[in-house]
């Protein structure tokens, strides 16, 4: 049965906008696998003409996002670039985009690469201050691209105190809410305009489907983003939309041992004499974690670190070592995985502009996973040993 609106989080996500197929009383959003609506005379139909426009999976998953945002409108895209692409699609040519500097690579080459030529400005800026942020809007930023945590380099951004500026300035503000997922933080409830989610992530949370998705609460931007929608075509088809409704509804147990298995991880990491820095708000001298505090219930299943022999060498070491930390792209998923942003996620970034944020050769990214945290420990730290050895030889 549908969550009542007073209803917690953990209820959100099993129950929020979703109620039992009115045909049948199937109690699981049955997957609607058809591109067309029979019409009983020309437009007189039960709401459905063709798929790209709607379908009735889809309509449940966007009803649950906007339940688990706590937002107005959920709006699903085929992938997390393509709904990013369909947020930029609100802008105008001249408009500006002021970003984070330390974005995920695929967003930061959608701007720069996709868009520039169409005449949208983006400058990727130093967002940990809000002061800076306030310093760099010009008479051209029309949208504020806050992400965070960062990826990779798990820097934390004011989300509210970034809003009030956007306000203040007539700016639509927009969070990437990927890493953390809303049973971290819900950025609607700290004044952003969009929230976005590559739902191919946490929100999938089993590495088996690619989608976007955007809520929000303004009436007039969701009629926009639902017309563009249909208008572009980049909708997701209604298999996936069952996998990620059937994945949110154990989000809130998945990033709960996410964030316990990563606190373990970190204390092992900290331990090592190899590791050089290791970001990860949870630690009481990243130089964001009150913030984190504030804004977050829990610092996440995200963690990077550095190694004190910093060349792409010694990282392959551990990462050619591991044993259930898969050496892969993506994050989020129930299992743990092992990435290096400056050749994997981050190559579209030139080195310069990688060094400058401290985005070194050896940096090293975790995605921690549900398994038994004995497990992943002993297998990062046997990585971490075989590594050694290696270079000793
Ligand atoms: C993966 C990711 C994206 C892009 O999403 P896709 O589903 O891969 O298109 C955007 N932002 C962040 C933070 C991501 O991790």
């Amino acid at each position: 049965m549908s969550a009542k609106k007073d209803a917690n989080f953990a209820t959100q996500c099993i129950h929020g906008g979703l109620s039992p197929d009115p045909q049948t009383g199937a109690v699981m959003t049955p997957i609607y696998q058809t591109s067309t609506y029979a019409q009983e005379e020309p437009g007189k139909h039960k709401g459905y003409e063709y798929a790209r426009t709607g379908n009735p999976t889809r309509t449940a998953l966007q009803d649950n996002l906007a339940a688990i945002e706590k937002g107005k409108f959920g709006i699903c895209f085929s992938s997390g670039l393509a709904a990013m692409d369909n947020v930029l699609r609100l802008l105008q040519p001249g408009d500006e985009v002021l970003a984070s500097d330390d974005l995920y690579g695929g967003s930061y080459r959608l701007l720069t690469a996709v868009f520039g030529p169409f005449g949208i400005k983006s400058r990727f800026i130093d967002m940990r201050d809000p002061a800076n942020v306030e310093r760099e809007i010009s008479k051209d930023t029309k949208m504020l691209w806050i992400e965070t945590p960062t990826n990779p380099m798990l820097n934390i951004v004011d989300i509210e105190a970034l809003t009030a500026i956007s306000k203040d300035h007539g700016i639509i503000s927009v969070v990437d809410n990927t890493f953390a997922s809303p049973y971290l933080q819900q950025p609607l409830t700290l004044g952003a305009d969009i929230v976005l989610h590559s739902a191919t992530k946490y929100l999938g949370g089993h590495s088996d489907v690619v989608m976007g998705a955007v809520i929000l609460n303004d009436e007039e931007t969701a009629k926009k983003l639902y017309y563009l929608q249909n208008a572009a075509g980049a909708v997701p088809g209604p298999q996936d939309c069952f996998l990620v409704l059937r994945g949110i509804k154990t989000l809130h147990l998945r990033v709960q041992r996410a964030c316990e298995n990563a606190r373990q991880i970190v204390k092992v990491l900290q331990n090592n004499d190899l590791v050089a820095n290791i970001y990860y708000p949870g630690l009481e001298d990243h130089p964001r974690h009150e913030i984190a505090k504030k804004q977050m219930r829990d610092f996440g299943g995200m963690v990077s670190f550095d190694l004190k022999e910093d060349t792409l060498e010694a990282a392959t070491q551990v990462m050619k070592n591991t044993h259930y930390f898969t050496l892969a792209e993506s994050l989020g998923g129930v299992e743990s995985l092992i990435g290096h942003p400056a050749s994997m996620t981050h190559a579209s970034i030139p080195r310069e502009q990688r060094l400058s944020v401290g985005l070194t050769d050896s940096l090293i990214r975790l995605s921690v996973g549900v398994e038994d945290v004995e497990d992943l420990v002993s297998d990062l730290e046997g990585a971490l040993a075989a590594a050694v050895s290696t270079s000793v030889d």
